[in-house]
């Protein structure tokens, strides 16, 4: 009789075992529909054997098991038992959450390819002698011969084709002279002729097609506009001929269309599957069908993409690999350009991690000879050059509304060559708060440790952590004063200053607010490719890899607040991103400037980025946290834990550590002291976090797999919830 073992999504780390007496090994990785209490939920198979632990009076038996899609492959099981130990997690949660939402339900109706696909005619159907096919098959002919010159029958065409003829495509589908491919939207139909490669690039994509058939972890360290996606693009042509897959990674796909557009332009006969957030759960599933299928020869998503089963894997790029976006903040807190390198070592195949601003963990793998370095120093498209970066010293400068005099004159020079301007503001932990001078009085959220950020159009305070809204008092609370102020530089704010000093000027604003619309960011970045921007205004979303040929100066307003962070990360990540946004200044033949207005021109990150010296400064970071025995040079993890107050938060952690020194290698680590987290308060929960540090990997694994279960014997008398992070980003 074969019993089961069967991923459940629930919070236990183990597996259930039921009878099935169909079952074989063959059926590893099916979806089964189980007995659970008094429900029936949808589970994994992730093995099938001949006993088992629990008593026969209390073994169930399974209801049912599917079979309509072929079952999870080997390889993404492996990984989701990865998953399990490594982040420690119950494995339930790791197979259930990391499939599409689709094949968590019971009845799975898979949609014929609707709508968005298109006929596309093979290599097989193109070689086809179309005089070959009898002259009394008129229709048959008609048919291969306008595929042979159209390439494809876009969805729009099938609709209207006779039924005779739709007949005809199925039969052509079977004998694979067409096959089925996802729409590509907005595909231009004359080609543009891709670039030659630099020497730099040419040198880089020989290096890593040397060695296609092996594990290599390649570090591309380009700086910005070097072409790093051209390298990307080419090396993916050359393992699409041999018939490979390739994953590529990238922080927020609703933000980089022009990526996906460049690899869709670039491989029109490719089938391109992107998943991301923003896709219905039909689509997600679709997309990842035609990933497990091998049909997709590219698939190109966010950090969830990176469970993708792809039996044919080649390659995988994962862009920008420094973003904090690669890593999950909640659940299961993976970082997905880690499983990306374990997928690539499972698979043996070349992962590029691609970056201006490299990580500090890469870059060291890098010095350390871990990863094979490449490097693109010069700008891809000849004669761009990087921008000059000067500081604006605030202490010399006054700064009415924040702009300083300088900032405007620039703003004014580019507006009378008719170029295109930048002004970012780092908003991180620094927003517009409303302020009463007389008293000192800060509008707070009842409910977190923050402060409320003033949104003037909608003349509202708002909780960016919680959501909490209300509206703004007409005079201060305390004192009554009803002189009371925003304080601060928020989007809107710089907008309202700018628009009265260039009255004139067309002015676009892009935060989260206001391409919270579908499809607002592709008007945004139509907007300012079709020159129909002078200034644009935004947050962090402005800095990631976009392309804008026409902007010729950066202006970088208060990125000083995250200067003195308690976070120790703070400071490497601010650097990545104010490269990133400068990098963004004369992308083409315009010479690029960038100004940063600041209270401390002398501080080593700006120094360091005035010369545009990310070697120098990374290093320097670097010894820092050799000294201080921080990542990359010690591992991290970190036990939070929240309640309704703070102090059951603190005795529970108190009490985690406690039972720490009876866990195996307690002597290998070390354990911070618990304290209230950065953000104590939170959707009206209090939260408090340790920190445990080790030198060796292998023994802060040991150590928490031994802690974490007596954890579960602890957590069970308070009403605490608490979770571990491993390699945690942020603190
Ligand atoms: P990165 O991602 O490294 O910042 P991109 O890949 O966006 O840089 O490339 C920057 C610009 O350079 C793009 O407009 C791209 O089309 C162009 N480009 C890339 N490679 C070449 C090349 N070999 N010759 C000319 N232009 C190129
Ligand atoms: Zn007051
Ligand atoms: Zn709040």
């Amino acid at each position: 009789m074969a019993i089961i073992r069967v991923a459940l999504d629930v919070p236990v780390d183990c597996l259930f075992d039921y009878l099935a007496p169909d079952a074989s090994v063959a059926d590893i990785g099916l979806r089964v529909c189980v007995p659970f209490g008094k429900r029936r939920t949808l589970g994994i198979i992730l093995s099938v054997c001949a006993d088992t632990a629990i008593p026969s009076n209390k073994l169930k038996q399974a209801e049912r098991i599917y079979r309509d899609i072929p079952p999870l492959p080997p390889a993404l099981l492996e990984l989701f038992k990865f998953c399990n130990r490594y982040y420690h997690h119950p494995i339930g949660q790791v197979v259930m959450n990391s499939i599409p939402n689709r094949l968590r339900q019971f009845k799975l109706t898979i949609d014929q390819p609707s709508r968005a696909f298109a006929w596309v005619i093979t290599d097989k159907g193109r070689l086809l002698d179309a005089t070959d096919i009898p002259a009394r098959s008129r229709a048959k002919r008609l048919l291969l011969t306008t595929l042979q010159d159209n390439g494809q029958i876009p969805p729009e065409a099938f609709k209207q084709m006779s039924a005779h003829n739709r007949k005809l495509l199925r039969e052509f589908l079977a004998l694979d002279w067409v096959t089925q491919m996802p729409l590509v939207p907005g595909l231009p139909t004359a080609q543009t002729e891709p670039p030659s490669p630099t020497p730099e690039q040419n040198a880089a994509i020989a290096a890593i097609l040397a060695d296609t058939g092996m594990f290599a972890s390649w570090l591309l360290h380009g700086i910005t506009g070097s072409g790093k996606t051209e390298v990307y693009l080419r090396v993916t042509a050359a393992l699409l001929k041999q018939q490979r897959q390739v994953l590529l990674l990238v922080p927020e796909i609703n933000l980089t269309p022009q990526l996906e557009a460049r690899f869709k332009q670039r491989f029109p006969e490719t089938a391109v599957v992107s998943l991301h957030s923003g896709l219905n759960d039909n689509e997600r599933l679709q997309g990842w069908l035609l990933a497990q299928q091998g049909k997709a020869g590219i698939v190109l998503g966010t950090r969830l993409a990176v469970f993708t089963p792809l039996p044919e894997l080649g390659l995988i790029v994962v862009d920008e690999e420094q973003d904090l976006s690669f890593k999950q903040q909640d659940g299961l807190r993976y970082s997905a350009r880690d499983l990306a390198i374990y997928r690539a070592k499972q698979a043996g195949v070349p992962i590029i991690l691609g970056s201006a601003t490299p990580s500090l963990e890469s870059y060291q793998h890098a010095l350390a000879g871990h990863y094979r370095l490449l490097r693109l120093h010069s700008r891809a498209v000849s004669g761009a050059t990087l921008p000059v970066i000067r500081c604006i010293d605030l202490r010399l400068t006054k700064a009415p509304e924040g702009l300083t005099e300088p900032l405007l004159t620039a703003l004014q020079t580019a507006l009378s060559q008719q170029q295109q301007s930048l002004v970012f503001i780092n908003r991180r932990g620094y927003a517009p708060v409303l302020l009463c001078k007389s008293c000192g009085w800060v509008a707070a959220c009842t409910r977190c440790s923050s402060r409320l950020v003033v949104h003037l159009h909608a003349r509202q305070l708002r909780c960016h952590y919680c959501g909490h809204q209300q509206t703004v008092p007409a005079a201060c609370p305390e004192c009554g004063d009803p002189d009371i102020l925003p304080f601060g530089q928020g989007t809107q704010r710089i907008e309202a200053a700018l628009r009265s000093h260039f009255p004139a000027a067309r002015i676009l604003r892009v935060d989260r607010d206001s391409i919270r619309r579908k499809h607002a960011w592709q008007s945004v970045l139509d907007a300012v490719q079709n020159q129909q921007v002078d200034i644009l205004v935004g947050t962090q979303l402005l800095a990631k890899g976009h392309d804008f040929p026409n902007l010729s100066l950066v202006c970088i307003l208060n990125a000083d607040a995250s200067l003195y962070s308690t976070d120790f990360r703070a400071e490497e990540q601010l650097f990545a991103q104010l490269m990133q946004v400068a990098g963004r200044a004369g992308r083409a033949d315009i010479p690029g400037t960038v100004l940063i207005q600041t209270e401390f021109p002398h501080h080593p990150l700006y120094q360091a980025l005035s010369r545009q010296n990310y070697d120098s400064h990374a290093r320097t970071l670097l010894r820092e946290r050799q000294l201080t025995h921080f990542p990359p040079f010690a591992y991290q993890a970190v036990l939070r834990a929240e309640a309704i107050v703070i102090d059951s938060a603190l005795a529970f952690l108190g009490k985690a550590a406690k039972i720490a020194t009876a866990c195996e290698q307690f002597g290998q680590i070390q354990l911070f002291d618990p304290v209230p987290a950065p953000m104590m308060r939170l959707k009206g929960r209090e939260r408090a976090q340790l920190l445990v540090h080790a030198h060796s990997r292998k023994h802060l694994q040991e150590f928490l797999f031994d802690w974490q279960q007596r954890l579960h014997t602890l957590a069970a008398q308070k009403k605490v919830r608490w979770h571990l992070d491993i390699d945690p980003l942020m603190l």
